[in-house]
Order: C-alpha cells, then structure tokens, then sequence
C-alpha cells in the first residue's frame, strides 16, 4: 500500500464516527499521492500522520440563561489544527448539527486553503451546537459571552484568530469582542469580522462572494471565455450568495437562482439583489416571501433533506456556484447541471458537492474548483483585516477589493500551473491540494519534531 494509502486507512480507522473529517481528508490524500509517494522527505518526517492530527483540541461548557430564567448548556468546539505558516485562523459556526466530526473537516480544510491565499495564517475552526434561530438578543449575547469566558483563554492576535462562519455574524463578532476585551484588558484584532467602528475591515462582508467571482473569472478567462451574459446557478442566500450573486452581476453575468433551507427560487429575469437583501440581511425571513417582490418569479417549496435532483440544478445554467452548506449538491443534481449545459463550477461553500458528483463534473469536461480555493477570499480578507490592525491603520474598501481580488487571480494561477507540473491540467483539485500542502509541508519539516 502506499505511504498516503497506509495513512488514510488509519485516519478511517482512527476517526470512524467522524464521517465529514474522514471525507475531507480521502480528498485530500488522494490527490496529495502525486507528491508524498515519491518524496520519501514526507514519509521519513511523518508528514501525514501529523498534519491529520490537530495539534490541540479544545472542548468546553457554555451554559447561559434564557429569557425565562431556565440555564441552558450547550457545546463549545475550537480546534487548533496546524499552526505551522501563522497563527491559527479560521471561522466559528453555531449551528445545531455542530459536532466534532464537521469542525474537524473545517478545520483541515482550513489549513490549506490559508496557505493558498499566501498570507501567513495557520488553520484551526470552532463552534457550538447553539441554535440562534428565534433567539432574542439578550440571549444571543448571554451565550456569546458565555462562549468567550472560556475560549478567551486559547486565543490571541498572535496565537489564534478567530471569524465568523454559519450563524455567526456582526452581531456575534461584537458580542465576543467586548467579552475578550473586558475579560484580558487588551485592546487587540483577536477576531476577524468586526464591525468597522472597531476595526473592522472594508469589503470583509463582501470578501467570500466577490472573491468566488473573481476567481471564478480567472477560471473562465484561462479557457478564453467571458463571464458576459453567463447564467449562473447559485446555492444559499446568506452572506456568501448575496454577495456572489452582486459581483456576478457587475461582471455582466445572470444569476437566476438562490434557495435558504426550506425551498429556492428561480427568476428568469435574474434575481432581484435588493429584495434578496432586504430579505435575508433586513427582515431575516424566508425566502419564500420572494414573490412578493417579484411576482413572475418562481418559489418552490423543497425539504433540504428530499432536495436532491429537485433544486436549484434542475435550472439550465452556464455557472454553477453553490453557497450554502457541505454536502448540499449530490451527483443527481449535477447530472442536471451538465445535461444543462453547465461549463464551469466553483465552490463558495466548504465541501458543498458529495465526491460522487465531483467524480461526474470533472469527468463531463466541467472546469471544477474546490472550495478551499474559490471561497479563500473571505479568510483572505480576514488576514488583511488582521494586518490593518497590527498597523493600527485602516485601508480604503477599493485598496482592499484590488488586494482581495490580486490574490484571488493568484490562486487561480498558483492551482492551475500546480496541476500541469504533476500532469494534472484542468485538475484544480489536485492543483489546490498539493500546492496548499507543500508550503505547510515544508514550514513543519523546517521546524523539526513539534
Ligand atoms: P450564512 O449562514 O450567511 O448562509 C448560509 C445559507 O445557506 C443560508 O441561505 C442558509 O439558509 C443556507 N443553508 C445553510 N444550511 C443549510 C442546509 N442544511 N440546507 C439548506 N440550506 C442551508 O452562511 P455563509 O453564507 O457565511 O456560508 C455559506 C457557506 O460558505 C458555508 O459552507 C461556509 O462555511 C462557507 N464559507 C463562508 C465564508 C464567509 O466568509 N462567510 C468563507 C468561506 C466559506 P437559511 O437562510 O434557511 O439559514
């Protein structure tokens, strides 16, 4: 068996009720065979073995008190990953479904993507299991406090860097910041995601969304295409989507769908950006009030769980951008997406497309990129955010969008000439594994045994 072969057995056996962590590394290490199995440098240092393994888990209680008095516990996750090119960096998510198994499949992922964007960041990711559905402010304050009186301990503007992910917005970001600032007395950038009157960055909202279509772009121009009048399929309707489908528009192309958890819509016309704003960012309601604002559009009601084959993918389109979730695009709904016509697909969510529908897009000529390079624009910008704060300086939102979008292009570049070098074109994949391994391969054989 081969050295990645052998280590990718033992993280099954290892991890066996972590599925989501076990289907990020498979990736990985498969594509990553073209380098470890023939530098025998990896294998003697044990590189595999230790980059699956997080240098530190941390596990904790947040109990806080609702609205009716009663104390309610949830479950507190931060894992440091790998902090070999720069502090630990990477989002928190409360969620519902948060386990261990989704934070370690995010922070793995994490660790590569941060080295695409060249800056120096290491990876690590968070969360709780805390529902804010239908939660007042107090309460949401109550937890993030809660939250941060133990996490304040493992983090720092040196050692790691949290942001925000699912469910963890501005408001959460402003909760936990004043919690770490009373609690450690220092005034310091210890999270991304602020708000601008405490050192926020410019265009960090919009990073993710723009930086998917600036890539995206790349993508689209290497094959000597134009993004023009592209219909484009996009997923979700959060922070990631709305501001895909913005950018896709000042680039001339037509987004025509976005979906929430309970059902999608498609606007032949393209959606409306505002009323989806005033949706999702204003009232936070449901997507299903979107026909209010445009009658001609369609709303169809769909169980996410029943969704497959039934979304968003039934809808012809040149683009597809999916934004909402892991796991939310299954092979049915890419086989619609190519029998469309679909070209080009990249990824704004974390690992959105189950790996029987990657294996079907790359094999009908779509051109395919993987989240950890499409969607690195937000973290991008979050180590960005991170430099204005250690400069105590703020950079102007078009000196941010122009770096945001240089480093984007050179990710692009960076994946695609990795790919031709291990014989691999078109394969971004590979070409995003194997170059986000090697600089952090290469940083942990340099500093020995740690
Ligand atoms: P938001 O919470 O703002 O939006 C998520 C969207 O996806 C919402 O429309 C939500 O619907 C929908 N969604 C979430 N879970 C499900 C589900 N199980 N089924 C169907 N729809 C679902 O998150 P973001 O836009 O910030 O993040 C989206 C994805 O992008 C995530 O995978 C995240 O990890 C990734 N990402 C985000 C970055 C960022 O900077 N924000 C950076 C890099 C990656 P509803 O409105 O009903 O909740």
């Amino acid at each position: 068996m081969s050295y990645s072969e052998d280590v990718l057995k033992m993280v099954t056996e290892k991890n066996a009720d972590q599925p989501e962590f076990i289907q990020a590394v498979t990736e990985v290490l498969r594509s990553l065979s073209h380098v470890v199995d023939n530098d025998p440098k990896y294998q003697n240092a044990s590189i595999l073995e230790r980059i699956v393994e997080p240098e530190r888990v941390i596990i904790f209680r947040v109990p806080w008190v609702d609205d009716n008095g009663k104390v309610q516990v949830n479950r507190g996750f931060r894992v440091q990953f790998n902090s070999a090119i720069g502090p630990y960096k990477g989002g928190l998510r409360f969620q519902e479904n948060v386990n261990l198994s989704i934070i370690k499949f995010l922070g793995f992922e994490q660790i590569f993507k941060n080295s695409l964007t060249g800056l120096p960041m290491g990876g690590g990711k968070g969360g709780s299991d805390f529902d804010a559905k239908g939660k007042s402010d107090r309460e949401i304050m109550a937890f993030c406090q809660s939250f941060m009186t133990e996490l304040y301990r493992h983090i720092g503007a040196d050692t790691d860097v949290p942001a925000g992910d699912q469910g963890v917005g501005g408001r959460e970001i402003g909760f936990m910041f004043g919690q770490y600032k009373r609690i450690r007395d220092v005034y310091e950038g210890v999270l991304t995601g602020k708000g601008l009157t405490y050192g926020g960055s410019l265009a960090r909202t919009e990073a993710t969304g723009y930086g998917l279509l600036y890539l995206t772009e790349a993508l689209v121009k290497s094959k000597g295409d134009t993004m023009e009048g592209k219909t484009c399929i996009v997923s979700g309707s959060g922070n990631v989507a709305i501001y895909a489908i913005e950018k896709a528009y000042q680039m001339g192309a037509r987004p025509v769908t976005c979906s929430d958890k309970n059902g999608w819509v498609y606007d032949p016309d393209g959606i409306d950006l505002a009323a989806l704003k005033e949706i999702k960012e204003v009232k936070r309601a449901r997507l299903s009030t979107y026909t209010d604002y445009r009658p001609n559009a369609e709303y169809h009601d769909v169980n996410f769980k029943e969704r497959t084959g039934k979304g968003v993918w039934t809808i012809k389109g040149d683009i597809g951008l999916p934004c909402a979730t892991q796991n939310e695009v299954l092979l049915e709904d890419v086989r619609q997406f190519v029998a469309g016509g679909g070209k080009y697909y990249a990824e704004g969510a974390n690992m959105p497309t189950s790996p029987d529908a990657i294996e079907y897009l790359q094999a009908n000529g779509v051109f395919y990129v993987p989240g950890k390079a499409a969607n690195a624009g937000g973290v991008a910008t979050s180590g960005l955010e991170m430099s204005q704060n250690s400069m105590r300086y703020g950079w102007s939102f078009e000196e941010v969008d122009a770096k945001l979008k240089d480093i984007m292009v050179n990710i692009f570049k960076n994946i695609d000439e990795t790919a031709r070098k291990y014989g691999a074109e078109n394969d971004y994949v590979t070409g995003a594994n194997i170059a986000g391994f090697v600089k952090v391969a290469d940083a942990m054989i340099a500093q020995g045994v740690v």
